[in-house]
């Protein structure tokens, strides 16, 4: 946890040797607190292995800053009664945007990604009329734009969420495709059709918060390990299927952003030499066969080869959604059915090359895409048990979670949460002061 006011260079050591020792007892400190609601002075000390008068001058110091509460004594059960601390949770508060390409859900959590304020803007401009899940190739976006319509989100979440603005300590950003988040940049973005567009700097200067930019698909690993099912898993994969495939991988209990900010990007593994155009130029890519934009592609295409279909006729085709592809499939359109399940199936074999490398634990499926249900994720179990290295299958946990805006947003909230409350000795992505 980054507590002291200076601002270090990311990736050097901070400070000389006590004052680094100083900052990772004040973090042990305070993670304990953030898993245990109550704990007692001597909890704290037995727990962490510092000194009882360590653990007071700590306690007291967070104390000072409001970011402890002093309980008082505690009832004794035996010996002498314990003094009873406890993590103010509400001494701070994080803003969490998920940026999509037709509208920004924001919230506002405080230190246990409770969430006080939830708002949703809908992006005004010329591709804001573009839905994510057509074929048509998405306009360019200008990334001031983008920037403006982020701070006008924020300051309108600030004026009307009543939050104390001054107790605000970062903002946190989720947008699709890989990103640079040690600088802030989004190396490319699918949606506004960009590439190394630097985000965080130009929004930071903006609103005066710290800025973390992260890949959209990460924020959905970070919800899922601080508040979701990946609570307490050291290892597993959540993994966004929407008009885009991608993963958040969660290895040894970090989220894993590997050298170029692109790891987890299965959705561009290549199944075929040959095979549908992908978004990042090459055939053949799990995305080219299996994303919903895939799945609409080949709907459309089948329809104007006059393929027998109840899903309608060329004039409706501009509006399509996977919830139709799969309401018709529920009513027994043959073709709905079969171009889910290929795209399922396509999933399934991409989903296995990533399980056979990183062999988690879990493996939570959500964005749009979730909406076909099992006509889409029958197939995909069917080809990642054909496929996936067979010693790992056993013991993989599979689950879905409905499409919920607010959730990857609070996710992006939890990516800031995690750095404030990592380790003094990890580089940090934000440099924000609790207190
Ligand atoms: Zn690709």
């Amino acid at each position: 946890m980054n507590l002291s006011q200076d601002s270090p260079t990311p990736g050097r050591p901070r400070r000389g040797n006590w004052q680094l020792m100083a900052d990772i007892n004040r973090n042990l400190v305070v993670n304990l607190l953030r898993t245990c609601p109550v704990m007692s002075r001597a909890d704290l000390s037995r727990a962490t292995g510092l000194s009882g008068p360590t653990v007071s001058s700590i306690v007291a110091d967070l104390t000072s800053r409001g970011l402890v509460e002093d309980l008082g004594q505690g009832i004794s059960s035996g010996g002498r009664p314990p003094y009873l601390v406890r993590l103010n949770e509400k001494a701070n508060y994080v803003i969490g945007l998920k940026l999509m390409g037709h509208a920004i859900s924001l919230v506002i959590t405080d230190l246990s990604a409770t969430v006080m304020y939830a708002q949703v803007t809908t992006l005004v401009g010329p591709a804001a009329a573009e839905p994510d899940q057509t074929t048509r190739p998405t306009a360019y976006r200008d990334p001031g734009s983008i920037v403006d319509a982020i701070c006008a989100a924020v300051g309108t979440a600030l004026s009307s969420s009543g939050v104390d603005v001054t107790r605000i300590i970062g903002v946190g950003v989720g947008i699709n495709g890989p990103v640079d988040a040690a600088n802030g940049v989004s190396r490319s973005s699918p949606t506004f059709n960009w590439k190394n567009v630097p985000l965080a700097r130009p929004i930071s200067e903006r609103l005066g918060y710290p800025v973390v930019l992260e890949n959209d698909a990460n924020t959905l690993a970070a919800a899922e390990q601080w508040f979701g099912r990946g609570a307490g898993i050291d290892t597993f994969i959540a993994v966004a299927v929407g008009a885009g495939i991608g993963s958040g991988v969660v290895l040894n209990g970090q989220l894993y952003r590997g050298n170029d900010g692109a790891a987890g990007e299965f959705g561009h593994v290549q199944l075929s030499d040959t095979g549908p155009l992908c978004s990042c130029g090459k055939v053949g890519c799990v995305e080219a066969w299996a994303s919903d934009r895939a799945i609409l592609r080949d709907i459309r295409a089948a329809v104007a080869e006059e393929a027998p279909t109840s899903i309608g006729h060329t004039g409706h085709l501009c509006e399509l959604t996977i919830a139709d592809v799969a309401a018709a499939a529920e009513q027994g359109d043959e073709l709905s059915r079969q171009v889910l399940a290929r795209a399922g199936h396509y999933l399934g074999r991409g989903l296995a090359t990533l399980m056979t490398v990183i062999n988690p634990r879990l493996v939570i499926i959500s964005g749009e895409g979730v909406q076909a249900g099992h006509w889409r994720f029958d197939s995909m179990k069917e080809a990642i048990e054909s496929t996936v290295f067979p010693e790992l299958n056993a013991e993989i946990i599979f689950a879905t979670e409905p499409l919920d805006d607010a959730r990857w947003a609070r996710g992006a909230a939890c990516v800031v949460l995690g750095e404030i409350f990592s380790t003094p000795t990890r580089p940090s992505l934000v440099h924000a002061r609790l207190g």
